[in-house]
């Protein structure tokens, strides 16, 4: 496994690759977990060579002390991507290699899907996701990217961006890797104590309710529900919760026949946010 921490030296080793290999890409902010690995599996599945970015993009956080305490653990992410069978290539910049000048984010027209949940609780945040992914969609110009469900909304969004910015790159989405306890893997999780992790098991556990009483409650009914089951549990803060049209991202008014709808969270375990979602039909 190679390490570059320069992008001149990794577009240089691209380039010799790229003349007979498909390669995956698997963009991340390090602290790696399975949720992360199974992006690289299904990509190393799918491709000749991959490369992994670690990188902890400062423009994407509107909350200085998120930024700070984000987990950092390169020693420990390369390990786990050592083990992997097939050809990795790991990209860990400096701020300086992927930001020249001032650090800051290009402002993006993402047709409105920037607008909703994640882009009303975090200002500026997809911008920032934007200006890094196309950053390094150009120098790495993969053939295929991967990229969690756990993360929807940004999903979405980088398909809008390779659109936008014309790139030829299939962007592939992957399904959400879980604790025993249900709850999403992420980066984050390394934050909570043992009681928190144990207790935020009702965040999926609240969603599959819903997910179960979707065809017979109304949407005001399945919101007021997850309400009343935070209510209950003062350890977390429901910060929202929303039912949305899976391609608009846009908040359910009704249940339209023949679109698809998918409900999101987003909690807070003291200062911890933590997101989740589930497809509901
Ligand atoms: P991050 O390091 O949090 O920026 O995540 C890097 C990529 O891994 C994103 O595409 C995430 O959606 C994806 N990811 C994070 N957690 C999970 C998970 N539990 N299951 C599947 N993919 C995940």
């Amino acid at each position: 496994m190679v390490i570059h921490t320069q992008k001149k030296l990794l577009v240089q080793a691209l380039s010799s690759a790229k003349k007979n290999d498909k390669i995956g890409f698997v963009p991340t902010m390090g602290a790696l977990h399975k949720g992360h690995i199974s992006l690289v599996k299904k990509a190393l599945e799918e491709n000749d060579l991959v490369v992994v970015s670690i990188f902890v993009n400062p423009t994407q956080f509107n909350n200085s002390a998120d930024l700070q305490k984000y987990p950092r653990t390169p020693e420990d992410d390369i390990s786990l991507l050592k083990n992997l069978n097939g050809k990795v290539m790991v990209y860990l910049p400096e701020i300086s290699d992927l930001y020249e000048g001032s650090v800051s984010a290009k402002n993006y027209n993402f047709g409105g899907l920037e607008n909703e949940m994640e882009g009303k609780h975090r200002k500026g945040h997809f911008d920032g996701v934007g200006t890094i992914v196309n950053k390094l969609f150009r120098i790495v110009k993969p053939d295929a990217a991967y990229f969690g469900e756990k993360d929807f909304q940004q999903l979405q969004i980088v398909k809008k961006l390779a659109t936008i910015e014309k790139l030829p790159i299939r962007i592939v989405g992957c399904p959400i890797l879980r604790e025993n306890n249900g709850l999403a893997m992420s980066s984050r999780n390394k934050r909570l104590s043992a009681k928190q992790f144990e207790e935020s098991a009702i965040i999926y556990k609240t969603l599959k309710e819903v997910r179960e009483k979707f065809n017979t409650a109304s949407i005001a009914g399945l919101n007021a529900l997850v309400a009343e089951r935070f209510l209950q549990n003062p350890n977390f803060k429901l910060e929202y919760f929303e039912i949305a049209n899976e391609k608009t991202l846009k908040t359910a008014k009704r249940k339209n026949k023949g679109s698809k709808f998918r409900a999101f969270i987003a909690v807070f375990a003291d200062e911890v946010r933590l997101i989740d979602n589930i497809p509901l039909n």
